[in-house]
């Protein structure tokens, strides 16, 4: 019970509105202490921020018939995908950093073997990289989040495709710097190879009070953010490599192709894996392409079971555990039906499946292709449509709009994903149980009188509540007051179009306001002075 009111207490969500009421004074005090202020922030150290996902078996889906020939171990199409840079023809590029490129998408070739009772996972990875910069680089950065996870990530090798060593300094939040040896011109792709094993991390109780889905539980072991992968360059900028926050997710992700093999280890039989996209079946293998996307993640339970239907040509999945048989049918049920209502407001999801896994760990976290949603939210499921578990699984969702399809600085600009998400679960209740909408103003908005700025960042709110309020919760009053000044024509056509322009890129604050501009002549100054500090 203490761990169900943990996660409905805690972000985005609320639940019952009888519990909700019974518990406020509790979750008030709940939520005040998990504020931290920004020293604070500083001192908390390895705490990774961001929550990972789960994987399962296999998903019982037509196969997509993606790369027939074997694991990417194969040598030669090791040296193929490897072949240094000869994407020669530097192509002088007049785009703008983030625009979309003519270049080919990084791809991530991932051969991973993971023994579930032993917690340990075995990866070889390579990396094409192709600069979408209008400029030379001289280093790369990845992220490498499972470094801030002590005694986690052990590196076993890493070389340029050519077999040379690499030159390279690691920092203590999360990041490995590489030094060029000659500058990568705009256009031209270069090969890095990796292997490294993890030692999954179990959340220890410290971090019980925040959501932790990277590593294992007795329930599930979650795969997110587990590989090492380029931070975006901005020109102007630099690379968009931020450390993690107290509260928040810090993470920023250029689109990307992944290729990834995955075999169990240890004899287990019992096991089911949840991932990103379906698994083509060969032999011991699962092997999975996904194309275009900001990140692969999965999921493995012994206990997990699975529920499907198709919306449109999506298969949508939920993953949940035996003793959630309805909140699992109705996280599959929402999930459909906010992807068929988003695909109409925003345009049309792009990849084949949407998986939403049920969390041992607090609250929700999105990632492309697959959401987690926690047990809590599970736990406390009535049937009702002013049920956490339906508003969450409606903002997470969306966050395959506002994160996968247009992505953007999390730790920046949060606003962008969040306010959009949640304001999407109020186009959910409004379109799907208008019978609801009410208690989502009253109960998951109004209730906590949201105020701060709503470009607050996730280093400056000083607490999760702080930050929570000014760029979920406020940031869906100024969606709403936006709509409602410039009307219904602009604000959805808008939407629309700027999920259209900005698919598969990184948008700005700007970006959306320079659109903005061109769907409306009203002027929205005063909004801007209302909910921006920066505008
Ligand atoms: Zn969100």
């Amino acid at each position: 019970m203490k761990r169900m009111i943990g996660s409905i207490l805690k972000h985005r969500s609320l639940s019952l509105l009888v519990l909700l009421a019974l518990l406020a004074p509790i979750l008030a005090a709940c939520l005040s202490s998990r504020s931290a202020t920004p020293a604070q922030q500083k001192t908390a150290q390895p705490t990774p921020a961001r929550p990972a996902p789960a994987v399962t078996q296999a998903s019982p889906l037509t196969p997509t018939p993606f790369f027939p020939q074997s694991p990417v171990s194969s040598p030669t199409a090791l040296e193929q995908a490897l072949s240094p840079t000869s994407s020669a023809s530097p192509a002088p590029s007049s785009q703008t950093p983030d625009a979309p490129a003519p270049f080919p998408n990084t791809q991530y070739n991932l051969t991973a073997e993971l023994n579930y009772d032993q917690h340990h996972l075995a990866v070889t990875e390579q990396i094409t990289y192709t600069n979408h910069t209008n400029e030379a680089l001289n280093d790369l950065v990845l992220m490498v989040d499972p470094l801030y996870y002590p005694g986690t990530f052990k590196l076993n090798s890493l070389a340029w495709a050519d077999g040379q060593p690499v030159e390279k300094s690691i920092t203590d939040t999360g990041q490995v710097r590489l030094t060029l040896r000659q500058p990568l011109p705009p256009g031209a792709s270069l090969g890095l190879s990796l292997a490294y094993d993890l030692s999954l991390p179990s959340p220890t109780p410290s971090d019980i009070s925040r959501p932790v889905p990277f590593g294992y539980t007795a329930k599930q072991t979650n795969l997110v953010d587990w590989y090492p992968f380029v931070a975006p360059y901005v020109p102007g900028k630099g690379w968009l490599a931020h450390p993690a926050g107290y509260f928040g997710e810090h993470l920023v992700y250029e689109t990307s192709d992944f290729r990834v093999n995955v075999r169990l280890v240890g004899g287990r039989q019992d096991l089911t894996v949840a991932a990103s996209a379906p698994a083509v079946i060969d032999g011991d293998w699962r092997r999975y392409q996904f194309n275009s996307a900001r990140n692969f993640v999965w999921s493995v339970s012994h206990d997990y079971q699975v529920a499907s239907e198709k919306v449109g040509d999506v298969t949508v999945l939920s993953y949940f555990f035996p003793i959630h048989p309805t909140a699992g049918q109705a996280a599959l049920k929402t999930t459909a039906q906010a992807l068929a209502l988003y695909s109409e407001l925003y345009g049309p999801y792009r990849h084949t499946t949407l998986t939403v896994v049920e969390a041992d760990f607090l609250d929700g976290m999105e990632y492309d292709g697959l959401y987690f949603l926690s047990n809590g939210f599970y736990n406390l499921y009535q049937g009702q449509p002013g049920d956490y578990l339906v508003s969450i699984a409606a903002h997470e969702t969306a966050h395959q709009w506002w994160y996968g399809l247009v992505g953007n600085d999390q730790a920046m600009e949060p606003w962008l994903d969040e306010a959009l998400s949640t304001y999407s679960e109020r186009l959910f209740y409004e379109r799907v149980y208008p019978e609801g909408l009410g208690w989502w103003w009253n109960y998951r908005v109004d209730y906590y009188q949201p105020r701060g700025w709503v470009d607050s960042n996730i280093y400056n709110s000083g607490s999760w509540r702080g930050y929570r309020d000014a760029v979920y919760l406020n940031g869906a009053h100024f969606l709403e007051d936006l709509r409602k000044l410039i009307g219904e024509a602009a604000f959805f056509g808008f939407l629309k179009d700027y999920a259209a322009q900005y698919a598969g890129r990184i948008a700005t604050g700007d970006d959306f306001f320079n659109l903005l501009k061109q769907h409306t002549q009203t002027d929205i100054t005063p909004l801007l002075k209302k909910y921006f500090s920066s505008r």
